[in-house]
């Protein structure tokens, strides 16, 4: 395969397909990238921007792992406004139970070489003096940082275009296989491989793939700087994001540089339109200041949602489709979008290369959608 004659084409200008445009570009693949609105508007506007490391699975991990190692190389070439900023992530513990879970994160992640560390309830507190008193203690993950993601994926896009890659933001796809991709102006892009990184739309232009839209509400308030020193979550959050299908919110505070605090979360699945629900900014933000009731003074300056693209196994689709080879998927990253982007990127070039990736693929591949629909 000779990159040069190859010629790729990218339905999405999100974070996962300005991450695949700058992979591919790197490659020197021909690259065309092709939205119908702004680069980085989708999800990837709405996010948090927490890259974070996640075990829900070994798979998960894995992803998160080697993604967080590209955000580190790729950290000193990202511009000032990327916000790049490495505050570390403590997952609070509130009683003894959840201490339990602090130990047996720590050891987990000590036999997977990534630096943790427990908290007793006396750091913690000095650490971050506005939790509340009286939680167990903590577990401090010191390489996990936050990214102002819309600006990174049109970083992202200028780096593919100045390698040649060409980007359409007023280009809506109405259908894509292997070897085009039809607008809805009647005409068509021939490519080698076409990617299907539509974000939560990826199941319209590729039917068969299993992702549901899962809202989520967040809050950002006016500056406070030092009221939070680190990403915060409470250990529940790991129960409310991927466990239920109900309603939920979990505490989840992020410093941002400008001194704003980013509140979240909700997630909800089946919920009409992108309304902000009242309802649910009350439940999120009661549940912030149970853990940090100094919260309650601050100004809030806005508020809105954004929907997360959710699979049945919590893990995204990367790779060929099972019946259209030259057709490649990178959608379904759900709440680790923006960490998962950069690996979901070298995974995606991996294959067109034919090369062996660095992690295993078969945990990500889409065929294991259409075998679970296959059988019912
Ligand atoms: C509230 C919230 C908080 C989050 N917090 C975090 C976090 O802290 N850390 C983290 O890692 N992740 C987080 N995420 C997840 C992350 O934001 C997403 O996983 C990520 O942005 C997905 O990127 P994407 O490129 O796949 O999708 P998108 O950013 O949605 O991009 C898809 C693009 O495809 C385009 N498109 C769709 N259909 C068509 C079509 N027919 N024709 C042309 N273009 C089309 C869209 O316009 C869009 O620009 C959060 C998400 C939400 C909602």
């Amino acid at each position: 395969m000779n990159p040069r004659q190859t010629r790729v084409a990218i339905v999405g200008a999100g974070i996962v397909g300005a991450a695949c445009a700058a992979a591919l570009a790197r490659e020197g693949f021909r690259v065309i990238v092709l939205d119908h609105r702004p680069a980085g508007s989708g999800a990837t506007a709405a996010g948090m921007g927490h890259v974070t490391v996640m075990d829900d699975s070994e798979a998960q991990f894995a992803l998160c792992r080697y993604s967080q190692s590209l955000w580190d190389a790729l950290a000193p070439s990202l511009p000032e406004s990327a916000e790049f900023t490495r505050y570390g992530t403590i997952w609070v513990a509130a009683d003894d139970e959840e201490m339990a879970e602090v130990h047996r994160k720590e050891r987990h992640y000590a036999e997977r070489s990534l630096e943790s560390r427990a908290l007793t309830r006396e750091e913690l507190a000095a650490m971050e003096p506005n939790l509340c008193g009286g939680m167990a203690g903590g577990l401090l993950i010191p390489g996990d940082s936050v990214v102002y993601p819309p600006v990174v994926a049109q970083f992202l896009l200028g780096t593919a275009g100045r390698l040649g890659t060409e980007v359409r933001t007023d280009a809506r796809v109405v259908a894509l296989n292997g070897g085009e991709v039809k607008l809805d102006d009647g005409t068509r892009v021939e490519a080698d491989f076409c990617l299907n990184a539509a974000g939560t739309s990826a199941t319209e232009l590729t039917p068969d793939l299993e992702i549901r839209p899962r809202k989520g509400h967040l809050v950002i308030t006016d500056r406070y700087p030092g009221f939070v020193n680190h990403q915060l979550l409470e250990l529940g959050y790991l129960k409310s994001a991927h466990g239920s299908d109900g309603d939920s919110v979990a505490f989840n505070v992020q410093p941002r540089p400008t001194g704003q605090l980013l509140i979240g979360s909700s997630r909800q699945f089946g919920a009409e339109g992108g309304a902000v629900e009242h309802r649910m900014i009350h439940r999120m933000l009661a549940r912030a200041t149970t853990y940090m009731p100094g919260l309650a003074g601050l100004s809030v300056i806005r508020t809105w949602t954004g929907f997360r693209a959710a699979t049945p196994d919590s893990l995204p689709f990367i790779g060929p489709h099972a019946d259209d080879p030259k057709l490649l998927i990178a959608a379904g990253h759900e709440g680790l979008g923006i960490t998962t982007s950069l690996a979901t990127a070298e995974l995606i070039v991996d294959h067109v290369l034919g090369r062996e990736s660095k992690i295993p693929t078969a945990p990500y591949l889409p065929s294991r959608s259409l075998v679970a629909a296959h059988h019912g």
